[in-house]
């Protein structure tokens, strides 16, 4: 029996990671649930699975919630990090959007977990903290981020993410090029919110739907690979592969290239994390190769996306500038969902704090709450700039 806790049980990693647990209760048994506001939807989970213990990151929502059900509640910052570190459980699946998601990461490598990491951002923002914690415990992290685990996957069952691969030329990292690859420049600039979330292959939570539309969510994997696999910039490409089949590729320096394919859905990566390096049988459906016309490929437009010449930029910077870009896309893109700038001003939004704050991207932080304290200068400007 596999024990987990999920953060971010609400959102579409956490309801895909309970869509196998539902389908295998045999092997899978849920020890903590977490989510911000949803009380409504996390009554049902609780029904449902029966956890020990939750926490809803909102303190309001953790206090109404109490009240209706009978496992224990928490709330807050403290009740996340409380749940995520809670000893009944081996594996925590960390599935909250955003920055919002490092602390209780932080509180599961500290308490030894298999973390099975969908949260980009906590790593985009702290690598460093986050492998010097790693690497003075007994945790274990494994990408589910599809692009990541893919290339986990293709450099084999003894290969350790955080360490660099051997003769290992590069990784390619596909993108699906997202709902805007076929629009042009000027028709994106006005693009409405629906349409930013209305991605063509991946059903997802709105901001990872809105950076997929910039494709910084591909700059925010192109950083996680980074610290994941130790590589350089000239070791990370990125190719759009519209079909969304081959979920990423490897290249040897012998030029043998390997690839992980499977239909878009989730569960299969998240599936790999849970029982790594044993599989187990899925529900999930098989690709149908007789039906798939073609796969294809294309080179990506970096005018239209400047969010992937950003990156490279702040990959060659020092390890605050990640947290710095990070920050000012969660900023933007949340301006964009509450409809105060246009899809144009996202990517403008976050050149401008970049610039702001680029005489810091050397420094280094100590703690937990040294970056905290960071990322919220980075969020006091960027609003006003809002
Ligand atoms: P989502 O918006 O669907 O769900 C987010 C979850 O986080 C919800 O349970 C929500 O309650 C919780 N949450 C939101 N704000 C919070 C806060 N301030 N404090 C605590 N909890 C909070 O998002 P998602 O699409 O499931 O994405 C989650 C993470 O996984 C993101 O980092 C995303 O980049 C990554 N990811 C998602 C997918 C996907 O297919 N959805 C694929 C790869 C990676
Ligand atoms: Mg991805």
């Amino acid at each position: 029996m596999i024990n987990i806790t999920i953060l971010g049980a609400t959102g579409s990693i956490g309801k895909n990671t309970l869509e196998l647990v539902r389908k295998s209760p045999e092997k899978f048994n849920v020890v903590g649930l977490t989510a911000n506001k949803n009380i409504s939807q996390m009554i049902a989970l609780v029904n449902e699975f029966n956890p020990e213990l939750i926490a809803m990151a909102d303190e309001d929502s953790s206090i109404k919630i109490e009240k209706k059900i009978k496992c224990e509640v928490y709330g807050g910052k403290k009740g996340l990090d409380y749940v995520a570190s809670n000893q009944n459980a081996d594996t925590v699946v960390a599935g909250i959007v955003g920055y919002a998601g490092l602390s209780s990461i932080m509180s599961a490598i500290g308490s030894n977990k298999r973390v099975l990491l969908a949260n980009k951002e906590a790593l985009v923002c702290a690598g460093p903290l986050l492998i010097s914690k790693l690497k003075k415990s007994k945790a274990t992290i494994l990408p589910i981020d599809s692009e990541h685990n893919a290339i986990f996957q293709c450099l084999g069952v003894d290969y350790r993410c955080f360490f660099k691969p051997k003769n290992l030329k590069k990784i390619i990292l596909t993108a699906s090029g997202g709902p805007f690859r076929t629009w042009t420049k000027e028709s994106m600039a006005n693009a409405t919110v629906q349409q930013a979330i209305s991605h063509p292959n991946w059903k997802m939570g709105e901001k990872i739907s809105v950076d997929s539309a910039t494709m910084m969510n591909k700059g925010l994997e192109m950083i996680e690979a980074h610290w994941l696999f130790c590589l350089n910039n000239n070791e990370i490409e990125v190719l759009i592969h519209p079909e969304s089949i081959i979920h990423s590729m490897i290249e040897f320096t012998d030029r043998s290239s390997l690839a992980q394919l499977s239909i878009p859905d989730m569960k299969v990566p998240i599936a790999h994390g849970l029982t790594w390096p044993d599989r187990f049988s899925t529900h999930c459906n098989s690709i149908n190769f007789n039906k798939i016309k073609k796969i294809t490929f294309e080179e990506i437009d970096t005018e239209k996306f400047p969010a992937i010449k950003i990156t490279r930029l702040i990959l060659n910077e020092g390890n605050s500038a990640g947290c710095v870009l990070n920050s000012a896309n969660e900023i933007a893109v949340e301006a964009f969902l509450d409809q105060k700038i246009n899809f144009a001003k996202i990517t403008y939004i976050v050149e401008k704090i970049l610039d702001r704050f680029s005489d810091s991207f050397s420094v280094d932080f100590n703690s937990l709450e040294e970056l905290e304290d960071f990322n919220n200068s980075i969020k006091i400007f960027g609003k006003s700039l809002i």
